[in-house]
């Protein structure tokens, strides 16, 4: 039986098993998909044993991602370019890896709010962490110019620095006029997510064409898409990017290119109101 699995600590909250568990049964595929809780200390040994465990390849998260891009044969270009991966898998001997959150955060953007790059402006993304490299990236290769705005302005300047040419870098003083052209405004920042502190940020400057992007998916209807839809503006909810980052993960270790259903959504948005994030 082909086996892949999910491999963080102190993440029982992961939607990963569910994910990759509803594909397997609705695909009728004899697989499995497990979570795997390893501390820091024994990441290395385990990753680099992964075939030894019956693994074909597993999901990386918290707090191992960067970990795991050091210990790999060979990266991809998205993993490449942010420095972390969230999704490894053995081509023979060689372990490769994948950050698939890029192509998640895309797919989801194209899904949602469809022709969301048609309009001119730039992007203006809130938060240089994991995510926010992610989303950066993303928008740079789709050609559209880029401000990350962060707490810690130091950060989103050495982003900034990282990818060049439309990527700046801005202090969280600046957001409201860089606002007033944007296409798209992403939330890549713990801000608004449950438990969290909440997103103060005053909407009404964006132009009426702009999309509005949130990545915390927990809530689902975070105060910030609230307050897109009030203004007529396109929202786009995180949980999209959850379930389309699965799928490159799913087609490497099962062969078959699953599907972002109805169905899967709604199966997924069940397990929301429960603990964790
Ligand atoms: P991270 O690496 O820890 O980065 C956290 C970001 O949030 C940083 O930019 C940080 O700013 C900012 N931040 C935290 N507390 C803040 C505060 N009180 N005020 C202002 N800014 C604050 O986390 P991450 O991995 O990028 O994840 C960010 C969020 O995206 C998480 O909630 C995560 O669940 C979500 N996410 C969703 C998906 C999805 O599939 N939908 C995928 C990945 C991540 P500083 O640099 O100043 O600390």
């Amino acid at each position: 039986m082909t086996a892949a699995c999910v491999i963080g600590h102190r993440v029982g909250y992961s939607r990963s098993p569910t994910l990759h568990g509803y594909w397997l049964r609705t695909l009728g595929i004899a697989g499995r998909y497990d979570l795997v809780d390893i501390p820091q200390e024994e990441f290395a040994a385990f990753l680099t044993a992964l075939p030894a465990h019956g693994y074909v390849g597993a999901n990386v998260t918290k707090p191992h991602k960067q970990a795991a891009f050091a210990l790999l044969d060979e990266r991809d270009a998205a993993a490449g370019a942010i420095g972390a991966v969230n999704t490894v898998w053995l081509d023979g001997e060689r372990l490769i890896g994948s950050n698939t959150d890029v192509a998640g955060f895309l797919a989801n953007l194209d899904a949602q709010a469809p022709g969301w790059d048609a309009h001119g402006g730039p992007a203006v993304v809130l938060g240089a962490g994991g995510a926010g490299r992610a989303v950066v990236y993303g928008l740079h290769t789709r050609g559209l110019d880029v401000a990350v705005v962060n707490r810690t302005f130091a950060r989103a300047e050495a982003l900034a620095a990282h990818f060049g040419a439309g990527v700046t870098g801005h202090p969280w003083s600046q957001m409201l006029s860089l606002l007033a052209d944007a296409r798209l405004l992403v939330n890549a920042t713990l801000l608004g997510a449950t438990g969290q502190e909440a997103l103060a940020i005053e909407l009404s400057a964006l132009p009426e064409s702009a999309v509005v992007c949130e990545l915390n998916y927990v809530p689902l209807e975070s105060e910030l898409l609230r307050a897109a839809r009030a203004r007529g503006l396109r929202a786009v909810d995180g949980l999209g990017m959850l379930l389309h980052q699965a799928v490159p993960a799913f087609e490497r270790f099962f062969g078959v290119r699953p599907a972002v259903t109805a169905e899967l959504r709604a199966t997924l948005e069940a397990t929301l109101g429960q603990a964790g994030r």
